[in-house]
């Protein structure tokens, strides 16, 4: 089990000047004091002031409540790192998620410095009946680390990688985002699956799923998990692995945060070299056609060790769509020439080449350098296939509009994916080739509502060519499908929810209702 004392040390180096905690932080000259004489700690002092008054909430149940000032108090006093509260800047910062489409307003926001502080918080939200949103790396799109009324359990000071190269194993902690991660595991000539934007969180990736570039050589990220620390419902820290707690490990690999806060993830590590063959290779509107129809064809043919992805859109111009083929072989370099000669056939992309790449910098390089600069709205599936039929929908559907832009996006499966039993863990897709996802964006402060039935219309028929969806992709839309989609698992998955989580705090998800 991973410990996260070193970097709470570091955080907290005043902490024994704080012994008497409770009664130190009813005065607000402690606070300033603790400010003054430790300017970086000055986000710790702001947890140790004194809660102002009661804080209106909203339960689980939908209704108005309030927090009484002397139980926000105690949790604050509970607390190693910043209890934040509307009206203060650091909440304004800490509520947002990458999507700014999305504005939500929790009652009060935890940031954790440790497993402790997740299980206090925890403890408060049950005794208090408020749900649970807890944040990792934000990138849920429709926003399933947000919420109103409740409590937000944001996991930004909970970052840390630790590898172990003897036994190919790092321990990750529940708030890391994916580039710490390639970045320490590559250090060590190591990896392990992530997705393919650096700044996407372990905690959300992992516990859906996790397709990236070497899915297909080593299994989803999930897959790679060899054991985890979950803070359940009742604040407990269970230690979940294939020999303990085993319904938990089954269950929280493809369930995401249905049973509580991943606090620590401990990953099989495989050896690759730093070099890949990649590349990004931009061809015109005009082929989309005959690009579809060759990605249908040389991605199902592709050795484990490649990941071909596939994104078709029209930037917001309306002008100008693309077709991108995206490319990364991380096998043997001698074999590249080979495994690339059809790519080449399509004759010179726009733009783009193939070439050796530094394998972190490739999964830095779709990084977003301007964060929430455009709201975005995203439906996915996985095809059965993606025949002739599918590509006559695709693109017919796909309209460029000077307001907006809009994307196809496959993002290839199969490979050592599919070879996991459906059973084994609890993300049933195993059969799966591709995700295709059908995403718009458009400026934030602009109305979302036509852009959103667009893709919404343009969904519906493609929808039918589906068999399921990614759980990390769902929104309100897909609820009602949540529990058919978990297939197989469902009735298992029941179960453990029903142990785990009775009351339903996390609900934030693709949610296993406890009554059902
Ligand atoms: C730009 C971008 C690129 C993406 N690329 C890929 C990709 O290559 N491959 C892929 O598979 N997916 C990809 N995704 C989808 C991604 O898997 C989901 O959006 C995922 O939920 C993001 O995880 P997060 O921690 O960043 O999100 P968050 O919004 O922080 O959390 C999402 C969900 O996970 C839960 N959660 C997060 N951390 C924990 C934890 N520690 N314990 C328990 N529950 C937790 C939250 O409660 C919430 O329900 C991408 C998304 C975006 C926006």
């Amino acid at each position: 089990m991973v410990s996260y004392t070193d970097a709470v040390t570091h955080k907290c180096g005043c902490w024994r000047i704080t012994v008497n905690r409770r009664k130190f932080c009813q005065s607000t000259l402690a606070v300033a004091t603790v400010a003054a004489l430790f300017p970086a700690h000055r986000a710790l002092a702001a947890a140790l002031m004194e809660i102002p008054g009661d804080i209106d909430a909203i339960t689980a149940a939908g209704q108005q409540a309030t927090l009484r000032q002397a139980s926000v108090q105690e949790l604050a006093d509970s607390l190693r790192g910043p209890l934040l509260l509307p009206g203060n800047q650091a909440y304004e910062m800490a509520r947002q998620v990458l999507n700014p489409a999305i504005d939500k307003r929790p009652a009060l926001i935890v940031q954790p410095s440790g497993v402790a502080d997740v299980s206090s918080a925890v403890h408060f939200a049950r005794e208090n009946n408020l749900v649970v949103a807890v944040k990792c790396g934000g990138h849920s799109t429709s926003g399933k680390s947000t919420c109103n009324g409740g409590m937000m359990i944001d996991l930004s000071r909970f970052r840390h990688v630790r590898v172990d190269p003897a036994e190919k194993l790092a321990y990750v902690s529940g708030g890391s985002l994916l580039g710490l991660m390639d970045h320490e595991c590559m250090a060590h000539g190591l990896v392990t699956v992530a997705g393919t934007v650096s700044h996407t969180g372990v905690g959300g990736l992992t516990t859906g799923g996790g397709f990236g570039r070497l899915a297909r050589r080593f299994g989803l990220a999930l897959d790679n998990v060899r054991a985890l620390d979950v803070v359940s419902a009742d604040g407990r820290l269970r230690h979940a692995s294939k020999v303990e707690n085993p319904d938990l490990y089954w269950g929280v690999r493809g369930a995401g945060g249905n049973f509580g806060v991943v606090t620590s993830f401990e990953f099989n590590l495989h050896a690759m070299d730093r070099q890949v063959i990649a590349g990004n290779l931009f061809y015109p509107m005009s082929r989309l056609r005959d690009l579809l129809a060759f990605y249908a064809e040389f991605s199902m043919n592709a050795p484990d060790e490649l990941a071909t992805d596939l994104v078709a859109g029209y930037p917001s111009s309306g002008k100008d769509g693309f077709v991108l083929l995206a490319l990364c072989y991380s096998g043997p370099a001698t074999d590249a020439d080979k495994i690339m000669a059809p790519v080449k056939s399509l004759g010179k992309p726009m733009l783009g080449e193939i070439k050796s790449v530094d394998y972190v910098a490739l999964q830095r390089s779709g990084d977003n350098t301007a964060p929430r600069s455009t709201a975005s709205y995203l439906k996915g599936g996985f095809p059965s296939e993606i025949s002739p039929q599918l590509i006559d929908t695709l693109v017919e559907g796909m309209e460029p509009h000077p307001d907006r832009s809009v994307q196809i996006i496959f993002q290839q499966a199969g490979g050592a994916i599919s070879r996991v039993p459906a059973a084994a863990t609890a993300f049933a897709h195993r059969y799966a080739q591709h995700d295709m996802i059908a995403t718009v964006s458009w400026k934030p402060d602009a109305p979302a509502a036509e852009h959103v039935r667009y893709i919404k219309r343009y969904w519906s028929a493609l929808q039918p060519f589906t068999h399921g969806f990614y759980t990390n992709e769902a929104d309100e839309d897909n609820a009602r499908m949540v529990n058919k989609n978990y297939q197989g698992n469902y009735s298992r998955l029941l179960g453990i929810k029903r142990r785990y989580d009775p009351g339903n705090i996390f609900r934030l998800n693709a949610n296993i209702r406890p009554t059902a």
